[in-house]
């Protein structure tokens, strides 16, 4: 390759990530990308030979390396083969596609469903279907990053309201003029402050206001719910969303995301999708694995009262010792260290204690919010969230992270 003049602008951008990564790593604050050698002992991983409790997981159900998704994987492989011949429209679409996508529907109680490749492709591509120029999103400040770029990427005008705000998204509602398309997005459970969206509320102003409903229920499935079903089950409240987003990459630990809604929405989504229809076909090893996790999911419904009990053990402990969780109520919990030095002392101070949490700092979220964030899982027993918990307090007074008991 030639050299490129120094003050070349795509030069300039890609040595500026290096620069900033560069920075991070000489202050020894370069904590991705941790090779984890082993990640199927249950709540525990091994990392450089060490054992180490992982709560750095969206593997809720603690699934990961069930015997009977390994079994599915390898008979899919012998079926099926590994790839497919082409997109799902043209020439990849395979039985085990139709039935994971009915299981999908059944599970979600809508009448179709489909999937894509990713979670992330599924946000991005079938939000440009819904809306466009002239349109109008109304989104919550904290949702998922796939969602804004598919708004973004829609063309359609993006109104924000303060994360969990819902009087400011009644005013971003009443803004919307007249005849324009509305669109409410929003994560089920936040990611970030690990929260639930307060449906009832939200699907009263969409009808009100006539918008369409579409929720992420990327950490919400498998958790949510007495079997696990998610945000509707939550509260009671079947049906009541109109666009059902989901991903299979997170309780259920294989790769892709679906859409569950009514047949006409999902056919016209099909069929207009371009992250669906230009791009590979969802490998069948894949979409087996996925569709037997569903079932798992269903059967052993032990798994899904297991991590709720484990997240009421930990919330609680960690109020008890007088740790800032914010709103927590969810197995995805934001332990706040407000200060970036602080956040990266305790993260080392963590690890240190065989505690497998990491950071989270800008630009995932704004100065002054830092956090670790620890998830529980249905893989942990009550004694390794006790351990948790004795082992962050323990990091927190050598670090001197003040407690508020
Ligand atoms: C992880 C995640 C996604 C993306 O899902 P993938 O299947 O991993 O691409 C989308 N939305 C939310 C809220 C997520 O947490």
């Amino acid at each position: 390759m030639p050299p490129r003049n120094p003050n070349d602008p795509i030069r300039r951008r890609l040595e500026s990530v290096n620069e900033w990564i560069h920075g991070l790593r000489s202050a020894g604050h370069y904590i991705f990308h941790v090779l984890v050698d082993d990640q199927t002992q249950g709540g525990w991983v091994t990392v450089g030979g060490e054992r180490m409790l992982m709560m750095a997981t969206y593997s809720y159900l603690g699934l990961i390396g069930h015997p009977r998704l390994t079994k599915a994987a390898c008979e899919a492989a012998e079926r099926y083969g590994t790839g497919g011949h082409g997109s799902r429209t043209l020439s990849g679409t395979l039985p085990v596609h139709q039935e994971l996508e009915e299981a999908i529907a059944e599970f979600k109680g809508t009448e179709a469903a489909m999937v894509f490749p990713t979670g992330y492709v599924t946000n991005v591509s079938t939000i440009s279907v819904l809306v466009g120029r002239g349109d109008y999103i109304i989104s919550d400040k904290y949702n998922h990053a796939s969602l804004i770029d598919g708004a973004i990427m829609s063309g359609a005008k993006l109104l924000r309201y303060r994360h969990g705000d819902l009087d400011m998204l009644e005013r971003r509602l009443q803004s919307v003029p007249e005849g324009a398309g509305k669109l409410i997005i929003a994560d089920a459970v936040f990611s970030m402050d690990g929260d639930i969206l307060d449906l009832p509320r939200v699907v009263e102003l969409a009808r009100r206001y006539d918008a369409w409903l579409m929720v992420d229920e990327a950490h919400s499935v498998g958790v949510l719910g007495k079997t696990g079903r998610g945000i509707e089950e939550h509260f009671n409240m079947p049906g009541v969303i109109d666009i059902k987003m989901g991903t299979l990459s997170k309780a259920i630990p294989s790769m892709g995301g679906y859409i569950a809604a009514d047949a006409w929405i999902v056919h016209a989504i099909r069929h207009a999708a371009r992250g669906y229809i230009f791009t590979g076909a969802m490998s069948p090893v894949v979409a087996a694995v996925a569709l037997e996790g569903l079932r798992l999911l269903q059967e052993e419904t032990w798994r899904v009262e297991k991590v709720q009990a484990n997240t009421q053990r930990f919330l609680k402990g960690l109020r008890e010792r007088g740790f800032d969780i914010l709103q927590a109520e969810t197995p995805v919990v934001p332990i706040m260290a407000r200060g970036y030095d602080m956040v990266m002392n305790l993260t080392r101070a963590v690890m240190k204690r065989k505690l497998f949490i990491l950071p989270v700092a800008k630009p995932a979220v704004p100065e002054g919010q830092e956090r670790l964030r620890a998830t529980v899982t249905a893989a942990h027993e009550p004694q390794d969230v006790d351990y948790a918990l004795d082992m962050l307090t323990e990091a927190a007074r050598e670090v001197g992270l003040p407690l508020n008991p």
